[in-house]
């Protein structure tokens, strides 16, 4: 009945004196809460490796319908050290299992968007330029998910939005662009450019030149268009959720 696999902890709750419910993000079963009973002695079964953020591996029971499953053993595989020295890194770590929270389901496995997750927690771990990696991973989840806006096609009729227009309009509701014939009363629109489209695409295609493995490359953008892609995520992932996330506002101070 054990069900063995990693996963990384997004969101822990005091369960009572001893135990904590926590809400993880599993590579082979998609998003699991259990209680780990125990779980806030120092010394126990999970070896203190309960924090949030952290990458796992675990042991657990799972139980039918709304009852919680239950968490028998957990090993620490990486933890993200809280450092003062990495602020952005950091929010960015808090916003990564935010939006994994939001955007990931229970019994609904998506491993591609686990191994992303782990990775992008590495680097901004490491604090290599955590604004590009973070912005890679928001497209790259998107797209693992379902969620990626359509970009080269309108939304509504189907015709290609070529380079020759400086102003695309970019419907939030509707999931993508929308051609000049079609935008009549749409409502939630963001207008992009040409070369904040190209930087989008730049950084979820892997570079097909690149002989190693794509997960060594850092992500790169150009600097012009850092802000704008920042506002239409921080624009399209609130419409996506339903809500604003609390880390856009720390976003505004990074550089
Ligand atoms: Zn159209």
């Amino acid at each position: 009945m054990y069900q063995k696999t990693e996963a990384i902890v997004l969101k822990t709750v005091d369960f009572s004196e001893t135990s904590t419910v926590l809400t993880m993000f599993s590579r082979d079963f998609g998003k699991i809460r259990a209680l780990a009973k125990g779980g806030r002695r120092l010394k126990g079964p999970f070896e203190s490796a309960l924090d949030l953020m952290s990458h796992v591996s675990i042991s657990y029971i799972p139980k039918r319908g709304e009852a919680l499953d239950l968490l028998t053993e957990s090993k620490l595989i990486r933890r993200f050290r809280l450092n003062r020295e990495n602020f952005g890194g950091m929010y960015a770590g808090f916003y990564l299992i935010e939006l994994l929270n939001e955007m990931t389901v229970e019994q609904e496995p998506t491993p591609d968007l686990f191994h992303l997750a782990v990775e992008t927690l590495s680097q901004f771990i490491d604090a290599k330029p955590i604004m590009p990696a973070l912005m890679r991973f928001e497209w790259r989840a998107l797209e693992i998910t379902g969620n990626f806006p359509s970009l080269d096609f309108c939304v509504f009729c189907g015709e290609k939005i070529g380079n020759s227009s400086p102003r695309i309009e970019f419907g939030h509701w509707d999931g993508g662009v929308i051609c000049p014939k079609c935008r009549f009363g749409t409502r939630q629109i963001s207008v992009i450019t040409p070369a904040l489209r190209n930087a989008i695409c730049q950084l979820v295609t892997p570079n097909q030149n690149a002989e190693n493995d794509e997960t060594q490359e850092a992500a790169a953008i150009d600097n012009s268009q850092m802000g704008p892609m920042r506002a239409l995520l921080n624009r399209y992932v609130s419409h996506l959720v339903g809500k604003r996330p609390a880390m856009f506002n720390y976003f505004s101070k990074m550089k």
